[in-house]
């Protein structure tokens, strides 16, 4: 398919080249964030979302967060739901209440627990290494939990080194990891909203160690902090060649900032410019297989639509979800409504597991 018609622009030869399988310059993908023409971004990163995944499927995950802590002492700007051990409602959740979490997932036909907190620096680290433990003795559960700023927080408390610390997380049963903590891949949007945060490239680190090690993690990225174009192509490029050297990144998941009861404030990024950043992402990240749909965070009909613009993943049914509704976002789905949303969307809804095998055809 060529964009290159009698009035061809820039970004139609930018749309030619990636289509044509080459690979996207920071110079180009500019072009592209240049461009008013969405359809066309869309129609795009579509037939790219084809080559890797040519199966017509929507797939999703069903699996639930759990937030075990809100303790935190990162304090990062955008977030709204970290607390100061000393406010009332902080909260680190029992063992018992966590495996009740888990038995309820499992009871919904969940495959898969994305536990993640706060950088709670009053757990020590075999707090987590004793709870993986006894999860596992107890369920037959994919675990794909921990951020990379949890990690870093092990990291401090233990005084061991980061790979040690990866390697005995997962010798207790943590399975994979998700990319949460990548926000904005670059320092100077990463300073101003959260100082006490890793660098980019500690971000990186974890996700490299852990590869290494042969797990697999997902990379994901937030817009709308007052970011530049330049640095949402960075990440892009970084993520990209993170996935050259060793494959491991299993999904892209894009989403924007969700400002209520933040100490950052905003506006939140309209619709049309997370669907532009996805299609950019899905054709500037030309080695990831699949792109999840944030339908969390920007409703139901935009998660739909995200489908269009690259995704082929609608991501999970979030049986819970504390942290970005701390922040404003309520969207919820169970399993019938999910299939119903992505028939709808023209594709054929299918369950999926963590490392993105096929379990069931709707
Ligand atoms: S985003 Fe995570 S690390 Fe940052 S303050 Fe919130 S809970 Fe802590």
């Amino acid at each position: 398919m060529s964009f290159v018609n009698t009035k061809s622009t820039k970004a139609d030869e930018v749309l030619d080249k990636a289509l044509q399988g080459e690979r996207l310059s920071l110079e180009e993908g500019t072009i592209l964030y240049q461009s008013d023409d969405l359809i066309k971004l869309g129609a795009a990163a579509k037939k790219i979302m084809q080559k890797h995944a040519p199966d017509n499927l929507g797939t999703f995950v069903i699996n639930r967060n759990i937030n075990y802590t809100n303790i935190c002492d990162t304090y990062c700007r955008f977030c709204a739901f970290y607390r100061t051990a000393k406010d009332a409602d902080s909260y680190v959740l029992s063992d018992e209440v966590i495996f009740d979490k888990i038995q309820e997932t499992i009871d919904l036909g969940g495959t898969e627990i994305l536990m993640q907190g706060g950088t709670n620096p009053n757990l020590p680290f075999s707090y987590y290494t004793d709870i993986l433990k006894k999860i596992k003795a107890r369920f037959d559960i994919t675990m794909h939990s921990f951020s990379s700023a949890e990690i870093l927080k092990m990291v401090e408390v233990s005084g061991l080194p980061l790979d040690e610390v990866i390697r005995q997380l997962r010798e207790a049963g943590l399975d994979s990891l998700p990319g949460g903590g990548a926000e904005i891949l670059d320092d100077r949007t990463r300073m101003r909203i959260s100082k006490l945060k890793e660098s980019w490239t500690k971000w990186m680190e974890v996700h490299d160690v852990a590869q290494r090690q042969g797990m697999n993690t997902t990379a994901t990225m937030v817009i709308g902090f007052g970011e530049s174009i330049e640095e949402r192509l960075l990440h892009f490029i970084r993520v990209r060649e993170q996935q050259d050297k060793t494959g491991r990144f299993t999904a892209f998941i894009s989403w924007v900032y969700q400002p209520d009861n933040t100490a950052l404030k905003g506006t939140r990024a309209t619709a049309v410019e997370y669907l532009k950043n996805l299609a950019i992402s899905r054709l500037m990240v030309d080695n990831v297989r699949n792109f999840q749909s944030s339908w969390v965070t920007m409703g139901h009909k935009i998660g739909q639509l995200a489908m269009e613009f690259g995704c082929n993943d609608m991501g999970s049914t979030m049986i819970e979800e504390n942290v970005v509704s701390a922040a404003g976002a309520h969207n919820r789905s169970d399993k019938e409504q999910l299939i119903r949303l992505i028939r709808d969307a023209g594709r054929i809804p299918a369950q999926r597991d963590t490392q993105y095998n096929i379990l069931e055809i709707f």
